[in-house]
């Protein structure tokens, strides 16, 4: 059984099959997946459909491009869905100094108050990173987020930081680009790092893997990555899907 540990299946792209979308996932062998919550309307979708389907988990939390968005009553009405029993982490939280949306600071501020509210209530994170890795770096040390830990969510960077991260109590999440034929950080990851260390998601319906990459992902397609990993590893797909799941529901808390 494969967990994908980051789907937004609440994307507005899914209106029209999300049911053939999951069954598809059902039937590559997809046991669970958290369903990704970032802003009002995510989080509400989120929320939703985690009460109709019962293999599917939650993360909420506040984008970093949105960050300048986000209100004190914003940051309550999430720590009130903590107590949901399938809200299973906070996220995807981070810094993203890809786009100018909200200035770093605003970020930052941002940042640090998802991770606050997680040892609060005792979730682990999903952290988002784009073009921000040391800064992202030192906040999770400077808040002591090794308390919670969580997932580096779409890993790209390298095995050096990587290590960084594990030590700091966080899964590398690696996803379509370790398919990617020029990825060439990803791939030193998927040999260097332990599987006991590594999750496995698509981050869809954005970043599809090969032979799909700039097609619509769909949660079907973590086998995928998985059979990359394994590829890259020369161990068995069956291994991967193994102490992935494995790692995933000790994570979340998930029997
Ligand atoms: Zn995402």
């Amino acid at each position: 059984m494969l967990f994908d540990t980051h789907v937004h299946l609440n994307d507005t792209q899914y209106d029209q099959d999300l049911e053939g979308v999951i069954s598809n996932a059902k039937e590559a062998g997809i046991s669970n997946m958290v369903v990704v919550g970032f802003d009002r309307p995510t989080i509400n979708k989120a929320m939703e459909l985690v009460e109709k389907y019962d293999f599917l988990y939650a993360s909420i939390g506040w984008h970093p491009v949105d960050a300048i968005d986000m209100t004190e009553q914003d940051l309550l009405w999430i720590e009130e869905l903590t107590a949901h029993p399938k809200v299973v982490a906070l996220g995807e939280m981070g810094l993203d100094y890809h786009w100018d949306k909200s200035p770093k600071e605003i970020q930052k501020e941002v940042f640090r108050k998802q991770i606050k509210l997680a040892k609060k209530v005792k979730l682990p994170i999903i952290i988002h990173n784009r073009e921000a890795t040391q800064d992202i770096v030192d906040i999770l040390k400077e808040e002591d987020a090794k308390e919670v830990g969580g997932i580096m969510h779409c890993f790209s960077g390298s095995t050096e930081i990587a290590k960084e991260c594990i030590d700091m109590n966080f899964y590398i999440s690696l996803g379509g680009p370790v398919t990617f034929k020029n990825a060439k950080k990803p791939k030193e990851v998927a040999l260097e790092i332990p599987l006991s260390h590594l999750l496995i998601e698509t981050d869809c319906p954005y970043l599809a893997p090969h032979p799909y990459r700039g097609k619509r992902n769909e949660p079907a397609f973590v086998k995928l990555v998985a059979q990359q990993i394994a590829e890259i590893k020369g161990v068995s797909l069956e291994e991967v899907a193994d102490q992935t799941t494995k790692n995933a529901k000790r994570l979340f808390g998930i029997n």
